[in-house]
């Protein structure tokens, strides 16, 4: 299928190019390429070895376990990349040490059309690749992966996700978890009884206002109980912030000098 005009671009830097190739074949991801709004390549540094197969690390100046990523062979797939790409891309480097992956951060990154997503392995990357090459840093979270590609392939996944017509109804993703600061109300399907756990009876009134009233409410119920840090940002009313009266916006400390 032919691309269209706003297709974003991912370029994944990695030594193990057959993940990402295996992710990008299944599902809704493969889907949104099908469609032209996205396409999902790889580039191996090692590719950049004077054999094609060479050595891309080495041990780390200073001593110490392990070994890092050389600059020569992820630059050059760095540049590579950026030739390929259609517009200024933004390279992200996946590492523990980033900004904290959210979905704010992954409704900016939609406006990207092209973006390079670096993927560490051993001990990570020699720094100077960060200090030249690299936009952003972004985290999974706070533990340590073996490599960088499952957060890189975290990242495509959440951004197409919200990419305009990848999912089959436009209106999917609008009530997902963290879209308004709000986590998702609970979902059932058939059947109606199973193991004797019944689906609450509103969801089969038939009655869209009461369901709508009562996907909000376990919607705000759930984040008080599970995230109240969220609350704080959420859009509620009056009424629904007195029901959880933690919910209220702080508001900013005044600076009386
Ligand atoms: N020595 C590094 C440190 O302590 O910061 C960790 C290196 S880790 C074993 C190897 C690679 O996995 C990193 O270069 C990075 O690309 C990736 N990685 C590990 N944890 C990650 C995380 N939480 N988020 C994103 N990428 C991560």
């Amino acid at each position: 299928m032919s691309m269209t005009e706003s297709c974003r671009r991912f370029t994944v830097i990695s030594l193990f190019p057959e993940l990402i190739q295996a992710f990008a074949e299944v599902g809704i991801v493969r889907r949104a390429c099908e469609r032209g709004l996205a396409t999902i390549n790889s580039i191996d540094p090692r590719a950049f070895t004077p054999d094609g197969r060479g050595n891309v690390d080495d041990s780390p100046y200073g001593g110490g376990p392990g070994m890092v990523m050389t600059v020569p062979p992820l630059r050059a797939a760095i540049r590579e990349a950026r030739d390929r790409a259609a517009t200024r891309p933004c390279v992200a480097y996946l590492s523990p040490q980033g900004r904290r992956l959210d979905q704010a951060l992954i409704e900016e990154l939609t406006h990207q059309r092209d973006l390079i997503l670096v993927a560490g392995r051993y001990e990570g990357i020699d720094e100077r690749i960060v200090e030249r090459d690299v936009d952003v840093e972004i985290s999974l979270g706070d533990f340590v992966l073996s490599g960088g590609e499952i957060a890189a392939m975290a990242i495509i996944d959440a951004v197409v996700r919200l990419l305009p017509g990848a999912l089959g109804s436009a209106l999917s993703s609008g009530a997902d978890s963290f879209s308004d600061n709000l986590l998702e109300y609970p979902q059932y399907t058939r059947p109606e009884i199973v193991d004797g756990q019944a689906v609450p009876a509103v969801l089969l009134s038939g009655n869209h206002a009461e369901i709508a009233r009562w996907r909000r409410r376990e919607s705000i119920r759930r984040t008080a109980l599970r995230r109240p840090d969220l609350l704080e940002n959420a859009p509620l009313s009056a009424a629904e912030r007195q029901e959880y009266p933690g919910s209220a916006p702080t508001t900013p400390d005044r600076d009386d000098n």
